[in-house]
């Protein structure tokens, strides 16, 4: 039995799960259009690579990784591109952003799947597959897979594979796990073998049985060593700093990454987009989305990415009092800016809105100072001092107290008597202090530029002083040479010279034409 260690505050909202856990995972039919965005990774967007009209297959590369952060983008199905422009898509800011839009054929027309046998491959070829496949975290963060398996010379003695899904309404992990369990414990051996690492932990909340039977059957079945470990069930326990916590007794420390400490995280999905990457040769092309809250029929659906949401919601059929949709789950979401916005990688979940569900915000009251946001936090910090320094806008002290430590989990504001919205404080604050480090940065950028350009002005300068000076110093030495008395043979030839025009005057004077002077003259 493996000791498991706490950490630090953690609160328990009602789950929510049970609505979307009665029935199995239903594949999303064939949406009238997909729009896939070129950027819904971490990093740099890919690159379109078709043009309007182009005809595609499913699978077929439509977004080239662009940077070192990037990951390709591929079609999720055959059909026509019939616009490559910005859309609006789920994001935070609500800016619009670069869009393929693609109208299926119908026809599900493949293009040719190239399987591989991982062990036959080097971990360099492999990561550069990943990225092609445009495997991302599909925990949320959608970020690179690739990336996060180039660990350098660090050693990694324990690959995690994040089962937790600790947030309310959110059942697609649960689910993924229940009905797909082998392929995920082939991708866990994947990633391990990538990695190098000694052992692989699966983490589960302890209020997914059969997630973890399903689990542990297909370990059995497939004779490898990984080992699941049921997990209290606490909200935030599936972030990753908090699950390394609990699972191995490590802390990462501050600023720093869990591969600094022999320990690299993955989740579930994540394992078997890498599973169907490798064995079948799929890029990644859809997810499942659990679809829930204020619908008739909660479930989780296998979409492909670029599915208008609307048309997701409409098979869930949500009720006639929703008044809005949250992509992720209650505590971490982020509300749409409008339901026929796509899915992307990181749509783990679709909640629909009610007055009922979701009651409206009470008024923001003063810090009473009670602590209560203290004692939940998982980050171990002081919450009310940062909403103090967040609102004063001492951005310099809110970071002196670890502000980008704080993991955005909302158990702070979850807890607040005062209803005070203390993450919408912090994210106010880590933009701004981004914000200012950016113009720093451009600022520094342009000072370091005006003073090479300074620093080369003078460098020709004195480049071309140093040249004049030379060029002086010849002329005076060829002056001073000809101030000089002649040399031995310069007096002979001199000498020579003379006798001859000496002979010529002669000459001259007897009347006879010397032939070299009738020359000259003729
Ligand atoms: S829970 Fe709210 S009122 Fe209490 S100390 Fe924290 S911020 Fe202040
Ligand atoms: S949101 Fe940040 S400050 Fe609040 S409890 Fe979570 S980690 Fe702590």
């Amino acid at each position: 039995m493996r000791t498991l260690y706490h950490f630090h505050g953690g609160i328990h909202p009602p789950s929510n799960k049970t609505q979307s856990t009665q029935v199995a995972i239903a594949r999303a039919p064939l949406p009238s259009r997909l729009i896939v965005p070129l950027h819904q990774h971490a990093g740099e967007a890919a690159k379109p690579i078709v043009q309007v009209g182009d005809h595609v297959l499913k699978g077929q590369l439509i977004g080239m990784p662009d940077g070192f952060v990037s990951s390709a983008v591929h079609a999720p199905t055959s059909g026509t591109i019939t616009a490559i422009d910005m859309q609006l898509i789920a994001h935070p800011s609500g800016l619009p952003n670069l869009c393929a839009t693609l109208m299926p054929d119908g026809k599900e027309e493949w293009v040719e799947r190239k399987p591989v046998d991982y062990r036959s491959h080097s971990h360099a070829e492999l990561q550069q597959l990943l990225r092609m496949a445009g495997v991302v975290g599909l925990g949320g963060a959608a970020f690179p897979s690739d990336i996060k398996l180039r660990i350098g010379k660090q050693k990694i003695t324990t690959l995690i594979l994040n089962g937790a899904e600790c947030e309310p309404y959110i059942t697609c992990d649960d689910m993924l796990l229940r009905e797909r369990a082998a392929e995920i414990v082939q991708g866990a051996e994947m990633l391990r073998f990538m990695l190098d690492a000694s052992k692989v932990l699966i983490g589960v909340e302890d209020n997914k049985p059969e997630a973890i039977a399903a689990l542990q059957q297909a370990i059995a079945d497939s004779g490898m060593n990984h080992e699941v470990v049921a997990i209290p069930t606490i909200y935030p326990g599936g972030s990753a700093k908090q699950l390394i916590r609990v699972l191995t007794g490590l802390e990462v420390p501050s600023a720093k990454l869990p591969t600094d400490i022999g320990v690299q995280c993955f989740n579930v999905a994540t394992a078997y987009s890498v599973y169907r990457a490798f064995a079948q040769g799929e890029p990644l092309l859809s997810r499942i989305v659990t679809i829930t809250g204020n619908v008739r029929q909660a479930q989780n659906f296998e979409a492909l990415i670029g599915t208008p949401i609307d048309e997701l919601v409409a098979l869930g059929v949500a009720l006639p009092d929703t008044n809005g949709y949250i992509m992720g789950g209650p505590m971490m979401g982020i509300p749409l800016p409008a339901v026929h916005v796509p899915v992307v990688k990181a749509t783990n979940c679709i909640i629909a809105a009610s007055a009922k569900l979701f009651p409206p915000p009470l008024p923001a009251m003063p810090c009473i100072r009670c602590t209560r946001c203290v004692e939940v936090c998982p980050a171990d910090l002081q919450p009310q001092d940062l909403f103090w320094f967040a609102q004063s806008r001492e951005f310099g002290r809110a970071q002196a107290f670890s502000l980008f430590d704080c993991i955005e989990c909302g158990a702070c504001s979850y807890v607040c008597p005062s209803h005070i919205p203390l993450v919408q404080y912090y994210r106010f604050a880590k933009s701004e202090i981004r914000a200012r480090e950016h113009d720093k940065q451009l600022a520094d950028q342009a000072r370091e530029r005006h003073e090479y350009r300074e620093h080369r002005i003078e460098r020709e300068k004195q480049e071309k002083t140093a040249k004049l000076a030379v060029k002086e110093k010849a002329a005076q030495a060829a002056k001073l040479n000809s101030l000089q008395p002649p040399t031995p043979q310069q007096q002979a030839e001199l000498a020579d010279l003379e006798a001859h025009r000496a002979h010529i005057r002669e000459l001259a004077q007897s009347g006879v034409e010397h032939p070299d002077e009738g020359i000259a003259k003729s």
